[in-house]
């Protein structure tokens, strides 16, 4: 007991070990606060152990002092951080869809920290407007008139269906209702909207004569196509097409409205993606185009709206557009994004989400060897082998679409591929990964060439840990 009390009486006083050089010098960057709530965690543990009778020296100061510093480095650590994401899903929406194209990256650093041309017209030294930024490259690309950029394509739709169709009915077909998970959902959206919708049709069936059975001159509003991205009907079906739903426009003299989801640019059916693309939409003549900026863009995340000139200057004005308007950097990525585009065969290379779906199945197979190389370099405690996998384009793009990929499995004698699971989400760099026949499938389509390491790196944690 005594010993206690000599025990409690050496540690130091915080005031003191603040003076310290080492914490000085973490003072001139960090919060003060968090140096001090630092040291103070690392006495109190000290004086619970003395009590507890499991501590019987007080540590050397500069044992504490280092152990300060640690705990510093752990506060200081973000919670929104990166990690490898080993699925081969290539839009993953809860890992952050779509990786920026390096030019992206370089825009939104060069606009971060300093002022812009934002609202500023340059020329003319006076006021100027944040869609301008956007709206030329985006016409450029797909050839519509007009085009702006908001938060995400449930803003673009919830703008959309406002500015174009507040207090009438719009018609949708009962087989496009769609769920874009979570609390997303046409019906929902569509209500918010102060638009109202009028569904024609069965899940599996609608004609074009459901759309002009329901059309009432003093109510309708629209005409509205919802692509089904993240799901697909098949068997005995029918399906109203995009030109079809333009010519019931034209017949009736009301606009067509078409929310993609995806936004595919350019055709990549050769690689087995069977989505429509932007320019097809605009060509099949739909007035008003919407759709993501993070899925097959490839871009930040947005929605984007693009079309005709006298239904996207509407939406520019309504004042939903204050709420959902696009800050600097997502402007100068999806700039930066939309450039890559002019020349589609270097959007294939630059853009990583493209890269990703349409790198050479060779190409995987080395990556792959070189993991297990990679692996093999920090620790022998698996079992390795390259493997064929199914990958997917994920985030509600081309749903039943899998691509053939290459893999390395992993697997332990002493460690469950379950916890494995477990310990690679623990690691410095998290690593997420895919459990099959009780081995990690570590697909190399979503792994970078500069992450090899880290996976490996992960794999050594693993095994010490376990
Ligand atoms: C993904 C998707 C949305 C929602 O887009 P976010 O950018 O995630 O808001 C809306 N409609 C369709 C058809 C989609 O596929």
């Amino acid at each position: 007991m005594e010993n206690r009390q000599l025990l409690l009486r050496g540690i130091p006083k915080i005031d003191e070990l603040l003076l310290d050089e080492q914490l000085v010098f973490f003072m001139e960057t960090t919060p003060r606060s968090v140096v001090v709530d630092a040291a103070r965690e690392i006495i109190d543990r000290m004086r619970k152990e003395i009590l507890a009778g499991t501590l019987d020296e007080i540590p050397e100061k500069d044992e504490l002092i280092s152990e300060i510093c640690e705990t510093i480095t752990g506060k200081k650590k973000k919670n929104l951080r990166t990690l490898v994401n080993a699925t081969g899903v290539v839009l993953h929406t809860n890992l952050g869809r779509a990786n920026l194209c390096r030019s992206a990256v370089e825009s939104v650093l060069s606009v971060a920290d300093s002022y812009s041309n934002l609202e500023y017209d340059v020329k003319k030294g006076a006021r100027g407007s944040r869609h301008d930024h956007v709206e030329k490259i985006i016409t450029k690309i797909t050839g519509a008139e007009a085009a702006m950029v908001v938060n995400n394509n449930a803003a673009a739709t919830m703008l959309c269906l406002s500015a174009m169709a507040e207090g009438k009915e719009v018609i949708t077909s009962r087989g496009e209702l769609v769920e874009i998970g979570g609390s997303f959902r046409i019906p929902d959206i569509m209500e918010q909207s102060g638009a109202h919708l009028k569904e024609v049709g069965t899940t599996n069936k609608t004609k074009p004569s459901d759309y002009r059975n329901a059309y009432d001159p003093e109510k309708t509003g629209a005409f509205m196509k919802v692509h089904t991205s993240n799901y697909r009907i098949v068997g005995f079906t029918q399906e109203v097409s995009l030109t079809e739903m333009v010519a019931l426009g034209k017949e009736y003299n009301l606009p067509v409205i078409y929310d993609m989801g995806s936004g595919l640019m350019t055709d990549l059916s050769r690689y087995g993606v069977d989505e429509p693309t932007v320019i097809d939409a605009l060509n099949d003549g739909a007035d008003v185009v919407l759709f993501s900026g993070d899925k097959l863009l490839g871009g930040p995340q947005g929605g984007i709206l693009i079309g005709k000139k006298e239904y996207i200057d509407r939406m520019k004005k309504h004042p939903l557009a204050r709420a959902f308007r696009v800050d600097k950097m997502t402007l100068a990525a999806m700039e930066a994004t939309f450039f890559e585009y002019l020349d589609m065969e270097t959007a294939k290379k630059t853009i990583p989400v493209l890269q990703m779906i349409t790198i050479p199945q060779d190409e995987l197979t080395e990556r792959a060897y070189a993991l297990i190389d990679a692996i093999r370099n920090v620790t022998d405690a698996y079992h390795l082998d390259v493997v064929s996998c199914k990958d997917q384009i994920g985030g509600g793009s081309a749903p039943t679409v899998r691509l053939n990929g290459s893999a390395v499995s992993v697997s332990s004698d002493t460690i469950p591929a379950e916890k494995l699971e477990r310990l690679m989400r623990k690691a410095e760099t998290p690593v997420i990964v895919r459990v099959a026949h009780d081995e990690l499938i570590l697909s190399v389509r979503t792994i970078r060439e500069s992450e090899l390491e880290t996976v490996a790196a992960a794999l050594a944690f693993a095994a010490e840990a376990k």
